[in-house]
């Protein structure tokens, strides 16, 4: 067997064993993430059945040979006409009784289209599939790395062009064309620049505006490769700073610290977020941490384990988490700093390096 064949066998032992503790015969697949990690298959379109015994790939007559390569250990079924008529029939063909799919992928539309194609068979929503990958092994975290420094680098390439009188638009369309340029397949999402005000908007992508002076710019970035994404983030300030800017960075950069030293496998995302959230209370800045610490990364640019005041899931070894402490004063700016890191037994490596000391641009 090869090393692909071997690496997807032992993902499909996973999802049966998740598959039998849920009391279920089989699961139907559809997440494109979930689909590639356990088949293998990069395809945009097909969806797996696997049940103790069995396992396919249901596929429209563009796939048949790319799954044929990727896919070997997977049966392919041609589905003539729409993907979940072929699953129906692999289902009733299996004598499937109770089939789990992914509740927060299916179309409510397509599940009832099933549940009604598989009747007497039933169809229930499966939960945990997910969490299946985020444990990273060392191929995927070698992976994750090189996305993470293309990114890097990247980013270098770009820090002349982000100053006063840029457009925050051509700082995130020459960052994508360098990190293509230096081996991506793609940007991970769209690009946030956000200058000024916009830097108190957590998610504001690259806009038109023109950065302007004593402004703080964020740029919240990821490359992927190999369907693997890196997420960064790094806070610049246009000169003249002020005292404010000078203490809310220092306030946000002091949080990120906390937590990177602070995490470890074995701990909870809701303890990890604590170290840096206590750090941004005691310093009279609560109401402005309005999102979660960080998230898992992977083959989603979200996914779990995340790092929140709500999340109780212990974080493994091998886990891949975004540390993202952010202050955002709406009206005024914001200062968000990311690192990504993969989570060890005793601590974390971080896997981007771009500098986080304070950086005056123009001074
Ligand atoms: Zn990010
Ligand atoms: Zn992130």
């Amino acid at each position: 067997m090869s090393e692909a064949t071997l690496l997807h066998t032992d993902r499909l032992t996973r999802v049966r064993e998740r598959v039998s503790s849920a009391g279920l015969d089989a699961v139907v697949i559809s997440k494109p993430q979930n689909v590639r990690y356990v088949t293998g298959f990069t395809g945009s379109a097909g969806i797996a059945v696997v049940t103790s015994t069995q396992a396919h790939l249901v596929l429209d007559f563009r796939y048949l040979e790319q799954a044929a390569v990727q896919a070997p250990t997977f049966g392919r079924v041609y589905a003539k006409g729409p993907l979940i008529e072929g699953v129906a029939g692999v289902l009733r063909d299996l004598n499937v009784r109770r089939a789990g799919v992914e509740a927060d992928t299916m179309p409510v539309g397509t599940f009832q289209r099933l549940q009604t194609a598989v009747s007497p068979g039933e169809v229930a929503p499966l939960e945990g599939l997910d969490a299946l990958r985020w444990q990273k092994s060392p191929d995927e975290v070698q992976t994750i790395r090189r996305a993470a420094s293309i990114a890097d680098a990247s980013f270098v390439d770009v820090l002349p062009l982000i100053r006063p009188g840029a457009r925050e638009r051509d700082i995130a369309i020459e960052l994508e064309y360098r990190m293509k340029q230096r081996g991506a397949d793609r940007s991970g999402f769209d690009i946030i620049v956000a200058s000024g005000p916009r830097s108190a908007l957590p998610h504001g992508v690259a806009s038109d505006r023109v950065i302007g002076p004593g402004e703080f710019v964020t740029i919240d970035f990821g490359a992927v490769v190999d369907g693997y994404t890196s997420d960064c983030t790094r806070t610049l300030v246009m000169a003249p700073a002020g005292d404010r800017h000078r203490e809310v960075y220092h306030v946000v950069l002091g949080a990120q610290e906390a937590a990177l030293a602070a995490v470890r496998a074995g701990m909870t995302g809701r303890e990890v977020d604590a170290a840096a959230r206590t750090r941004i209370a005691h310093a009279g800045y609560a109401e402005a941490f309005g999102h979660s610490l960080g998230h898992g990364v992977g083959l989603a640019v979200h996914e779990g384990p995340t790092l929140s005041p709500r999340e109780e899931a212990v974080l493994p070894p091998g886990a891949v988490v975004s540390v993202e402490p952010g202050v955002y004063l709406p009206g005024w700016g914001g200062v968000r700093i990311e690192d990504l890191v993969v989570i060890t037994e005793g601590g974390c490596e971080v896997l981007t390096h771009l500098p986080k000391t304070w950086l005056e641009v123009g001074a």
